[in-house]
């Protein structure tokens, strides 16, 4: 049985020859075949020359190289679908993924069989600025709250999963890509393994808090459509109260005559509109989220078992 390991890289030419021993260390003790997919995402440091040696002295090692950055989501996707393994997983390559964990994630999966991905989990974040810490809960929280899938704090990319669920994830072929959401939107039994965190073994983190907030955005507008929501409920509340305040100022009018004349039917005038666009530019923001949902071309459903 053959481990695909597809491995995402941007300027880590100090990390992979790292790595690699860890990995090649973990596979005699498995006692496993691996195949190692590489993706140099546009590096410009010496990760291609390092990946092609490798290439040479080990012909399990295999490498994609893009023409530029594309970002690691893209990558994952690009190692995916190269990866030919009965069982496929996704690691880091600064060695915050331990290697060893491997073994433990390859047991469950043999041991239970209904299981199809064995994931991890970090309990802490040692070593992390604290206020990163506090964002990433506070995204975890609202995600949860207002989307159907479940993400689970703390999950990791590092994952060990079966070719059907490699499969499902290659039909989620979407441009804006985010893989937490995508692995808990097509299901399948996952059980998380938890450890401390790592620190990196060489080189640097190319995020920084921006863009990770950036990518927080992205997750929660490709796996939810609260935020328009947002703007049909504000929008029907004033327009609602909008109304209210019209009866109101005409009956006050009324009663009470016209102090400024003029005013109470230009108020209500603005009020009314300006509550029935905001409703009506919700309504169209609802069209727009299933125009969006739409042309992911997501599957309908993903099958796990079929009687024949
Ligand atoms: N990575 C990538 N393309 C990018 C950024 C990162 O392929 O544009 C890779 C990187 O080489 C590493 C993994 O994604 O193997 C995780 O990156 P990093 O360690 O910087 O993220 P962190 O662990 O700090 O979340
Ligand atoms: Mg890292």
């Amino acid at each position: 049985m053959v481990i695909s390991v597809v491995v995402p890289c941007f300027n880590e030419e100090e990390s992979i020859p790292l790595f690699y021993r860890e990995m090649e260390r973990v596979r005699m003790k498995m006692g496993e075949k691996f195949e190692y997919i590489f993706i140099n995402d546009g590096s410009s440091d010496g990760t291609l020359s390092v990946l092609r040696k490798l290439h040479v002295t080990d012909s399990n090692v295999h490498y994609l190289s893009f023409s530029r950055n594309f970002g690691k989501e893209a990558a994952l996707y690009a190692g995916l679908e190269r990866a030919s393994g009965e069982y496929v997983t996704v690691m880091d390559v600064d060695l915050q993924d331990p290697p060893e964990l491997l073994i433990e994630m390859k047991q469950k999966l043999e041991e239970q069989s209904d299981l199809d991905c064995v994931g991890t989990r970090r309990v802490t974040r040692d070593g992390e600025p604290p206020i990163r810490s506090f964002f990433a809960r506070m995204f975890y929280k609202l995600i949860n709250h207002i989307s159907q899938v479940e993400m689970v704090d703390g999950t990791r990319d590092f994952r060990l999963m079966r070719r059907p669920m490699v499969d499902a994830i290659m039909e989620l072929s979407e441009y804006n890509r985010f893989s937490k959401g995508i692995f808990a939107w097509v299901g399948f039994e996952t059980e998380y393994l938890e450890y401390k965190n790592v620190e990196r073994v060489a080189g640097e983190t190319s995020w920084n808090f921006w863009s990770l907030f950036k990518y927080s955005i992205e997750g929660i507008i490709n796996f939810s459509d609260a935020p328009l929501n947002i703007a049909f409920i504000g929008g029907l509340l004033s327009w609602i109260l909008a109304f209210i305040m019209m009866i109101l100022i005409v009956i006050r009018t009324l009663v009470f005559g016209d102090p400024t004349s003029g005013w109470p039917s230009l108020m209500t005038v603005i009020l009314f509109l300006g509550g029935f666009q905001l409703l009506t530019i919700g309504i169209l923001g609802k069209y727009i989220g299933k125009i969006f949902m739409e042309t992911k071309k997501r599957p309908i459903y993903v099958i796990k078992e079929k009687s024949e």
